[in-house]
Formats: structure tokens, sequence, C-alpha cells
């Protein structure tokens, strides 16, 4: 599957000299949309091959990533269990399906949840936690938080395509370094990859030279996370309702609303050479939209209107 480069046409871009398309890779799918298609993809093949029949996976309340999973394992055919973070949230499943649609439509989607609280949370990955999970559910195929593993990279090296070799940049959003690492492996020779962290901290450079350890054609932009994961403010709402209106492309507050931000940002303080090409990579994420506006309301803050 492929999808389209769209030209992104902002007044500073044009006095720039620089040129600056999206890869809509938002546009593949409603639900298993942008990355976490090209994540789920080889994973969903293997699973098949070893004939299991569950996913299950870890996520946040408001997270793609699940709400992709559910939707994959609706499609094609297998049981999905989310391990949600917030043990709050299991108290009352109907108040919670009720006041968050992330849930809500992966639960229509068949997706059965356990939640837990932000402490066993930290420990998912260790053996007796698993352990401990295959008692209760029985067998299953464990996708990782987020969904990165070496399929997950595999099957996002394929966002990029011989079309996009004329690209000086490729721009992408960045939570665990699935994703980059993707991109990092199929770029072309001279580009360069900078990804744009939603998270605080610097521990993903690590992470994304582990992930692939011979390559340096790569960088992590971190002035663009304001202040952490799922964090925003009016700036970054006002820059996204605007973003819209002028370009038709809806970003997401979480992941690329910031990249792009950051991308505009670093155009107006002249880091990228008058006529370089750029591309940023459209990784989806449009369905927390509704769960932001949500929070954005309770805050008597400005909503996303998109
Ligand atoms: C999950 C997600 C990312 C981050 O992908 P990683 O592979 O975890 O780095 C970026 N953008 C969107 C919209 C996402 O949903």
């Amino acid at each position: 599957m492929e999808s389209r480069n769209q030209s992104v046409v902002i007044d500073s871009i044009e006095r720039a000299g620089i040129t600056l398309h999206m890869k809509r890779e938002d546009e593949l799918h409603p639900f298993i949309s942008g990355n976490k298609y090209r994540k789920l993809k080889y994973n969903l093949l293997e699973a098949n091959t070893i004939g299991a029949n569950t996913l299950l996976s870890f996520g946040g309340a408001y997270s793609n990533h699940i709400s992709a999973l559910a939707y994959a394992g609706k499609k094609f055919g297998f049981k999905t269990i989310g391990v949600i973070r917030g043990d709050e949230l299991g108290e009352s499943l109907e108040t919670t399906l009720k006041n968050n649609t992330t849930l809500k439509q992966a639960f229509e989607n068949g997706m059965r949840f356990k939640f837990i609280s932000r402490a066993h949370y930290r420990n998912k990955q260790t053996d007796d936690f698993i352990a401990a999970l295959r008692e209760e559910f029985g067998n299953f195929y464990l996708v990782p938080e987020g969904g990165t593993n070496a399929l997950a990279i595999k099957g996002c090296e394929e966002i990029l395509t011989e079309k996009d070799q004329d690209y000086d940049f490729i721009c992408v959003a960045a939570g665990t370094g699935g994703t980059i690492s993707g991109l990092i492996n199929s770029a072309f020779d001279r580009q360069k990859i900078l990804g744009f962290p939603s998270l605080k901290g610097v521990f993903l450079e690590d992470e994304i030279e582990k992930l692939t350890p011979v390559k340096n054609n790569w960088k992590l932009i971190h002035n663009y996370h304001f202040g952490g994961y799922a964090k925003i403010n009016e700036n970054l709402i006002s820059f996204i309702n605007e973003f819209y209106e002028q370009t038709t492309i809806p970003l997401d507050p979480v992941y690329t609303g910031k990249m792009m931000f950051g991308i505009a940002d670093m155009i107006k303080n002249k880091y990228f050479n008058k006529n370089c090409k750029i591309l940023a990579i459209h990784t989806g994420g449009l369905q927390g939209i509704s769960g932001m506006n949500q929070r954005l309301l309770k805050k008597n803050l400005p909503l996303i209107n998109i």
C-alpha cells in the first residue's frame, strides 16, 4: 500500500523557498491508520503463521495503537485483549466507555480489556506478569506497547518508496522509535531523517541506536515535545487549527501536530537551506482528537476544530 505525497502550502514556507510535502499515511485506513498499520502488518502475518488466534497488547486509555489493534483484530479474525493503564477505569466499564471514544470503539470492535494500576503497568514486560496474563487469557500473540519490534520496523521500512528519492529530509514524529527506525533503514543514501519526540527525555537516542546499530543518517529534535507526552498548550492548538484551515490537512495533537509545529518553526529559524526538499510523514493518530477535546473542554481551553 502506498500513500500520496501532498504539497503543503503555507506562507512561511513559500517565502523560504523550501518544498514541503506530507506523506498521507493517515489516509491508509480510518482506524488502522498511519504507522500503526505499518507496524501491525508483519506481526499479524506472523501471528497467522504460528496459528495464534488472540492478540494481546498494552496501552494508555487514548492509545492509537490499541485502537488500531482492535480494528485489525476484527478485520483479520483475531480476538484482541488490551491491557490498559489505569485500574480506576475498570471500576465501571460502562462509565469508562461512555467517556472514552478510543476505548468505546475498541470495545465495539471486539477488544476485551484488563485495566491495571500504573505500578503494575510499569512492570508489564516482566516474565512473571506475562506468565500471569497467559494463566488468565490462555495463549496469545504478544504485541509490545506501541507495537515496536523487529517486524514492526520491517513494516515501517515500506513507508518510503522509489518516488521519495528526491527529498533531502524525512521528518517523523517519534514515540517508541519504531517508525523512525524503519525510515532510517530504508532512506536513500543522502537523505537525513529528523525525529520529533513527543516525550521528554533523551532515552530515545539509545533505543534507536539499538534498533539501527550501523546507521548515522538521523537526528532527534528535542525542542517540540511541549512539556511531555500528550501535553499541549494553546499555541499548539491554534497552530493545528490554522494549519488545517490553510492546507486541509488534519494533524493530531500528540504526534504530528508537534512535529509540524517544529518543522514550521525550524523553517522560520532558517534551519533548512533554501531550495531544500522536506517530506514529513503523517503517521495518523486522528482518532485521538476527540479524547483530547474532551480534556480541553474540562480545562476550558479552545478545542481542536477538525
Ligand atoms: C504511535 C505513533 C507515533 C510514534 O511511533 P513510534 O513507532 O512509537 O515512534 C507517531 N505518530 C502517531 C500518530 C502515532 O500514533
